[in-house]
């Protein structure tokens, strides 16, 4: 089935990605918005708004799509758990997937992430790798938050447990701790790895991305799906049907 597809951020990076897979999909872009222009008015002849733009646009576009009763497609990151929690209770108003990567490997690398977390003990300790181009103006990236929730659930640990960095943080790592380490340099898609280390064996779980395809094909397979959904927020693993 076709639908009439407004993308949010369409100047950007993501945005021109969405918009090839879209076309080539056989959806119509109703709406090319980027910063500056009238959300309210393209939203209105579509049936889905799809937003990858900057995270302090994330309010107004949901505030819009509720308003018009449009389902929202959101893959901004950057956001405070607080902004998201707030977010979070705007968006459930429609149907929305809102998803830090919308891409089938690395919903897949979270799935053997709380795998590996949840068999392993906690002398396996996990650290989190992330790296992406030196443009990306958010760290960690969105994708590294979703892997850390995948340590942190199964191991019943919190995000105070979360180690950003090791600079000034005095004596030996703890057993509780869950280390995150963002890169950023040159054109990188973004790399994650999850490691598990103990005494004498370490376990990596790593994903690459080398093309911005696999999060537009993503954002567009989830605007298929959520158009005509119950309001609520979904997430990509609804959509792939990975549980
Ligand atoms: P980008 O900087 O290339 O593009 C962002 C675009 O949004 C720009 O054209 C900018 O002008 C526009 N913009 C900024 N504020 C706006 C506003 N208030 N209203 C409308 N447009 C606005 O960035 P990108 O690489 O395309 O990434 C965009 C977002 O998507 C980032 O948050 C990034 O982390 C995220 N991302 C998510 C996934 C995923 O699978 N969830 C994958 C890649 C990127």
């Amino acid at each position: 089935m076709s639908i009439n597809i407004c993308i949010n951020g369409f100047k950007g990076r993501m945005g021109a990605v969405i918009a090839e897979t879209a076309t080539t999909s056989g959806h119509a872009i109703t709406g090319k918005v980027d910063l500056g222009d009238d959300l309210n008015a393209a939203l209105a002849d579509s049936d889905v708004v799809i937003d990858f733009s900057f995270h302090t646009a994330t309010r107004g576009v949901f505030e819009s799509a509720v308003a018009l009763g449009k389902p929202i497609i959101c893959g901004t990151t950057g956001h405070t758990q607080e902004e998201r929690a707030e977010l979070l209770a705007i968006a459930a108003k429609v149907p929305t997937v809102w998803a830090g990567n919308f891409s089938i490997g690395v919903n897949l690398l979270c799935y053997l992430t709380e795998k590996a977390a949840d068999i392993l003990p906690l002398s396996y300790n996990a650290e989190i790798l992330e790296m992406h181009h030196r443009m990306k103006k958010d760290a960690p990236s969105g994708t590294a938050l979703m892997l850390a929730e995948s340590v942190l659930g199964p191991r019943n640990l919190s995000y105070d447990d979360l180690q950003h960095g090791r600079e000034g943080v005095p004596g030996e790592r703890g057993e509780r701790e869950v280390g995150m380490h963002s890169l950023r340099g040159g054109d990188v898609v973004g790399d994650h790895t999850v490691l598990f280390a103990d005494a004498g064996e370490r376990v990596e779980l790593t994903h690459k991305a080398s093309s911005r395809e696999i999060f537009a094909r993503g954002a567009v397979r989830a605007a298929e799906w959520v158009v005509g959904k119950s309001p609520g927020v979904y997430s990509i693993r609804d959509v792939l049907g990975l549980k």
